[in-house]
């Protein structure tokens, strides 16, 4: 069988180019498919009328230093070892919160003022503050001096346990612990507690007690060390360094080009099959899809399949990408804001507004005199099947629950529905159509009280068939798919005798 070869990856998203990327530059041939033609998946950037709207993600982690972050800083680290260079822009606000009872609060990249802040709506909680942030930190401790690698890889485990026996114990331990029931260890103010719910669903999509502590530990220490930090050029930067890396030596990543299925004989994938009927083969395959994509439609043998109930399934999204007259932004305004109106349905479909305006950080990405807004709702792709995505029912369906999401959004924007020059609107059908992704869903959760190690890791039952991305460990955001495309990498370079040199 000719190899098309080494690895082949099912999808450019940031999961499945970074295990590409570490891969080719050591040495194993990679090709990736892509069925866009762009890079990126639900981090890439899209043009239109003269804006490149960021299509998700504008929050970023890991571009930080070794002083700050440690060994968190994967893509600082990533993209040194690749010799790619991807300037960003320091945002001084993780998120501002705006939440009922006029309760508003910046997430300051400085530690001190964040806490000072939070204290002084809470003042009888700021012992409970600080031991709770506190526990954060100790996480981030403890992960910002191990290195990163693959927790199937017994000599990765064997060396990180010899190095670290101390920090690998107690992390093992603090896998076993909720963001929210550490809260309630700490805090017993109604309203507070509340707040770290946000903090969690903010980037989880789950309420605290839903949380694991260590996932917390990343994104809510990270920011006071690391910092958020925003690629020049949007969030399609990334994905678009990332192919630069692959090509610089040698893989190749080819666009439209849909994978329909993983060619499985006797347990063991060997290569994959295209839209166009052609096959490529390869000694190992990565999938990128969601696990759900991968075995319940790419993997045709009904044995593996997956039972759709085995993980919760994160909902979808509705979004609004808008191009605006920028004198309706004002001065000292925040790049990404939450918005809550009441707590009693903030994790309900639109129950949240997430918001952004990247422009605020790098004013390239609109015409002279305008902004972007990105605003996303969660949304059930049940609740838009039904429609016709031709007909004026979709449209109108589509512009009513835009027209809401604007008018509550003027609470920190007033005159934004006046200023808008420009509106794209996504439904999870869009989602799901552009990214094949189940019900453009965001990915399978932990179930509450589950450990975040009982997330799939990258191996599956399918011998030679791995899996990158946000279905696998340790879960959603960039950050956390980068890491799953770095331990994909080194479990796979173990395998072929070539193990990846430590990221530094
Ligand atoms: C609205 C929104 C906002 C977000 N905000 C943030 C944020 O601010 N910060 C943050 O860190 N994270 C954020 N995230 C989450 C983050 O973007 C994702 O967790 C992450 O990008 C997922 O990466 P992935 O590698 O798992 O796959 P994906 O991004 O899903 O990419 C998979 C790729 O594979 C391709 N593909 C799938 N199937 C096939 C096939 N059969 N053949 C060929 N190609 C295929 C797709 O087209 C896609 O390009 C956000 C996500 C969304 C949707």
């Amino acid at each position: 069988m000719n190899e098309s070869a080494d690895v082949i990856v099912i999808g450019s998203g940031i999961g499945g180019l970074t295990s590409a990327a570490l891969l080719q530059n050591r040495g194993i041939s990679t090709l990736v498919f892509e069925k866009n033609c762009y890079p990126g998946g639900s981090c890439s950037s899209f043009q239109r009328d003269g804006y490149s709207f960021d299509a998700g993600a504008s929050v970023f982690y890991g571009f930080g230093d070794n002083s700050n972050s440690g060994t968190l800083n994967l893509h600082t680290r990533i993209f040194r070892k690749l010799g790619i260079d991807v300037p960003t822009i320091h945002d001084p606000v993780q998120i501002h919160y705006h939440l009922p009872n006029g309760f508003s609060l910046p997430a300051y990249y400085d530690r001190h003022a964040f806490i000072d802040a939070l204290t002084s709506r809470f003042p009888h909680e700021r012992e409970g503050i600080e031991k709770f942030y506190m526990e954060l930190d100790a996480v981030h401790d403890i992960l910002s001096s191990l290195p990163a690698g693959s927790l199937e890889d017994v000599f990765h485990l064997a060396s990180v346990g010899v190095s670290f026996p101390a920090k690998t114990i107690a992390l093992a331990l603090k896998t076993f612990r909720s963001m929210g029931k550490t809260a309630r260890r700490y805090i017993s103010d109604e309203e507070l507690l509340r707040f770290i719910d946000i903090e969690a669903y903010s980037w989880a999509v789950q309420d605290a007690v839903s949380t694991p502590l260590v996932n917390a530990g990343i994104c809510l220490a990270d920011r006071h060390y690391g910092g958020i930090n925003y690629p020049v050029g949007g969030s399609g930067a990334i994905p678009r360094a990332l192919c630069r890396g692959i090509e610089k030596s040698g893989g190749q990543i080819r666009f439209q080009s849909e994978v329909t299925s993983i060619l499985v004989d006797n347990g063991e994938a060997h290569g994959v099959r295209l839209a166009d009927g052609s096959e490529h083969y390869a000694k190992a395959v990565i999938s990128n899809a969601t696990v759900w994509d991968t075995f319940n439609r790419l993997v045709t043998d009904s044995r593996y399949r997956v039972d759709e109930n085995r993980f919760l399934r994160a909902p979808s999204w509705f979004q609004l990408y808008l191009g605006i007259d920028a004198s309706v932004i004002p001065k000292e305004f925040y790049v990404h804001h939450v918005l809550v109106d009441n707590w009693e349905n903030y994790n309900q479909p639109g129950g949240t507004i997430y918001f952004s305006a990247p422009t605020i950080l790098d004013p390239s990405l609109a015409p002279p005199g305008k902004h972007i807004v990105h605003a996303f709702v969660t949304a059930e792709a049940d609740q838009w099947q039904h429609y016709d995505r031709q007909n004026g029912a979709y449209r109108d369906a589509k512009e009513t629950l835009a027209a809401s999401i604007i008018s509550r959004t003027e609470r920190i924007l007033p005159g934004l529905s006046n200023a808008i020059e420009l509106k794209v609107l996504a439904t999870p059908l869009t989602h799901q159509r552009y990214l094949n992704r189940f019900k453009g869903s965001y990915g399978p959760l932990l179930k509450p009280g589950q450990n975040v190690l009982q997330k799939p890791q990258n191996t599956t039952r399918i011998k030679n068939l791995f899996a990158a991305g946000d279905s696998t460990f340790p879960g959603q955001g960039v950050i956390a798919v980068t890491y799953s495309g770095v331990s994909c990498a080194s479990y796979i370079a173990r395998q072929f005798g070539k193990p990846l040199d430590e990221l530094i």
